[in-house]
């Protein structure tokens, strides 16, 4: 900020000396007289932080560029200057809100912060999703494979019965037939 730039709201006159807005008698408060028209301001309601235009009293935002002129502390809601870089009343710092001076590009950053954080939230829920459909199918996958396995099982068994009751079957007719054969080499 250049003070020689910095002009009186009323008749234009450069001023000098321009006493440090947070310097204030009272909390809150820095007069300002205009040496030649004796317009009077209060600096921490009208000096711009931003492009030092000095604007008309009781103003709360640039007239010129829109910046912020007044912040109020988030600790003890004291109005400061919003030039300050801590607050008069509790001295805690006031740099967390320097994002407050330009509230174009604040908006601008957290509606970008939010659609980061959608887009981080899709991502994630898309991740998930597709993890869930993966397993899925890999689960029937699984399952067909498990069944292929016990049908083949089952048919190897069934076959191994069948063939065991053929080995039988064929014992049994053998061992009647030596039976046949010893019992009429015996009768004769
Ligand atoms: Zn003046
Ligand atoms: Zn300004
Ligand atoms: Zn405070």
């Amino acid at each position: 900020m250049q003070l020689q730039d910095v002009e009186c709201p009323s008749c234009g006159a450069p001023v000098a000396n321009l006493p440090h807005p947070s310097a204030a008698g009272t909390p809150g408060e820095a007069l300002f007289h205009c040496r030649f028209c004796g317009t009077q301001v209060d600096l921490n309601r009208a000096l711009c932080p931003h492009c030092a235009l000095l604007n008309r009293e009781r103003e709360r935002s640039c007239g010129r560029c829109g910046s912020q002129i007044v912040r109020v502390c988030p600790f003890c809601k004291q109005e400061n200057w919003a030039g300050n870089e801590s607050c008069i009343q509790c001295g805690r710092t006031l740099d967390l809100l320097e994002i407050m001076i330009q509230p174009a590009s604040r908006d601008t950053r957290a509606r970008l912060e939010a659609q980061r954080r959608q887009a981080r939230l899709l991502k994630a829920q898309e991740e998930h999703a597709s993890e869930a459909r993966l397993a899925r199918l890999w689960e029937m996958e699984h399952q067909r494979v498990e069944g292929i396995a016990r049908d083949t099982g089952e048919k190897q068994r069934r076959e191994r019965l069948v063939l065991a009751g053929i080995v039988l079957v064929i014992a049994f007719t053998v061992l009647l037939v030596i039976g046949v054969l010893v019992v009429s080499g015996l009768g004769s």
